[in-house]
Order: C-alpha cells, then structure tokens, then sequence
C-alpha cells in the first residue's frame, strides 16, 4: 500500500525551505533620542547572512549610535531591531513591550562581536592573555582550550608571534588585531565594526583591513561603519548613506558612488573622490 508519506516523499524535496532566509539583522523603524535630541529617526536595515553592509554619513550623523544599538549597548525609544529573528533589548509581555533583562541582552549579544575605533585592549595584559580572558570568565574555558583558540586567532589575524607582546609594544594596527582577534575568539555570528581604522597611522591602516577583507571572504557578517571609500567600494555587498539619523541612500556600491543623485551624498563624497 502507498502511504501518502511514505518515506522517500518526505525526504524528497525542499521540506524546510524558508528556514534560514530570514536577515541575521532586521531594523524596523528604528528611533533613538538623547533627551529632546532625536538622533536615529526611522531607520530600516536588513543585513543578511555573510553579506558586507558598510555605513557611510557625516560626522554626528548617528552610525555610532546604530550600530551600538545593533550591538545591544543602548536603548531604543521605538522600533526593533532583531538579530536572528530574537528581539533585542525588549521582551512581549501581554502585548506590551517591556525592557529586558540584562541575562537576557546578554545572551543575544553574545552572538555580537564589536570592535571601535579605540583598541581597548587591557594594557595589563599580553596579547594572548586579551585573546583568553573573555574564553576563560564568560564561556568558562579551560586554560588549555583557551589557549588554543586564542593561539589560532592570533594566526588568523596573522600574530602568531606577538602572543606574549603588551599592548605598548604593539602598533596601533597590531592592537586593532588582537582586538579583533579577541572578538573573533567568541564565535560571533555578525562582527559589528565602529570605524577601525580611523585612529590609526594611514600607514597601518592597510594591514587591519586586509583582515576584515578576509573575514569577509571567508563569509563572516560584517557591519562596518568606515571613511574607507575603497574598502566599502571593493568589499561591501550594500552601502548605506546615513544623514541626520535616517537612511538617505542605499545599494550597491556601485549604485552608491557612480551613480550618487541624491545631493548631500554627492557633497559627502566630494571629500573622498
Ligand atoms: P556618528 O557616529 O555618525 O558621528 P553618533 O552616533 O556618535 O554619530 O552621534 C549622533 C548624535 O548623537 C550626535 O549629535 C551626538 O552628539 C549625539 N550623541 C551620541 N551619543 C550621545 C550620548 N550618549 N548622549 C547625548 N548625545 C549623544
Ligand atoms: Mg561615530
């Protein structure tokens, strides 16, 4: 007799289709103020799996804010903002919307690795040990498993001799590397990045972004807030202008740069071409 789901019906075929289409971020008419100062008004971004979005705008047009929000730092006064389908810092209660808790923000965030324009590595500490801390307090690691995935990130970002350098003995660049090592350490699903390069000799800058060019290769989702021009044009799957808190233009790079209608763009990107 023919079951209607016999066996090779079941397994044939695309049974789970649409389970993994969703962005790994979703912004939904996204709202922040500083007091009567609104800072991010409406902003709606999607940032798909392993896909580049780099964000561009004037100075205290409000990326920093976006992408802390993204990361779970600040408060949002209106919107969502979703990381893998989970809303962040709130919770649905009987339909109402209420603050969650830290525990809770937290194990959304954990899946968020974020480096800033400052290193902020521990100067205490060598690069290794910036590498192993967060392994060994937050995901309890043992010092020999610590060790080893700290000892492969520091390759990875190509450090593989600096392990025992201080942070003072480290360029900028290097420092930059090790914090993105360490954040890398934490298996990140997105790796939020708030202008790297921007405190760095011009003649380090290159090095940092030849790593953040092979994360992206190697299929990382990345937000990149950057004035790298060249980075964004050659690495970004999506491009977005940011002007006083709301998103004035988005595309492709190319659509962005060659084909910029849209008046204070043009006046912004004046200053890079
Ligand atoms: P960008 O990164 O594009 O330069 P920011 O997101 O840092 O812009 O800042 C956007 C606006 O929000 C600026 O006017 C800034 O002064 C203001 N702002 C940022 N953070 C705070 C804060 N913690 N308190 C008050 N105002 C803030
Ligand atoms: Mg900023």
């Amino acid at each position: 007799i023919d079951s209607p789901l016999s066996p090779s019906e079941v397994n044939e075929g695309p049974i789970f289709v649409n389970a993994s289409v969703a962005p790994l971020v979703e912004v939904r008419g996204l709202h922040k103020r500083f007091n009567e100062t609104e800072v991010l008004r409406g902003i709606d971004l999607d940032i798909g799996k392993s896909e580049v979005v780099c964000v561009i705008g004037p100075s205290g047009s409000g990326k920093s804010t976006l992408l802390r929000c993204l990361a779970g730092l600040e408060t949002y006064d209106e919107g969502e903002v979703r990381i893998e389908g989970e809303l962040l810092g709130y919770r649905e209660r009987h339909g109402r919307r209420v603050r969650a808790s830290s525990a809770e923000i937290n194990r959304v965030r954990r899946n968020i690795g974020m480096v800033f324009q400052q290193f902020n590595l521990w100067p205490h500490m060598s690069a290794l040990d910036n590498v192993m801390e967060a392994l060994l307090r937050v995901r309890r690691f043992s010092r020999h498993e610590a060790r080893a995935r700290a000892d492969l990130m520091l390759e990875t970002v190509g450090l593989s001799h600096k392990g025992d350098a201080y942070p003072a003995k480290l360029s900028g660049g290097q420092q930059q590397r090790v914090a993105i090592a360490r954040a890398l350490a934490m298996e990140p699903h997105i790796m939020l990045f708030d202008e790297p390069t921007s405190a760095l000799d011009p003649e380090l800058v290159g090095e940092v972004l030849q790593v953040m060019k092979q994360l992206a290769r190697d299929g990382m989702t990345m937000a990149v807030v950057t004035h790298e021009m060249g980075f964004a044009a050659q690495v970004a799957d999506k491009v977005v202008f940011i002007d006083q808190g709301r998103i004035a233009v988005q595309g492709k790079p190319r659509e962005v740069f060659h084909d910029a209608k849209h008046p204070r763009l043009r006046q912004f990107l004046q200053n890079y071409f």
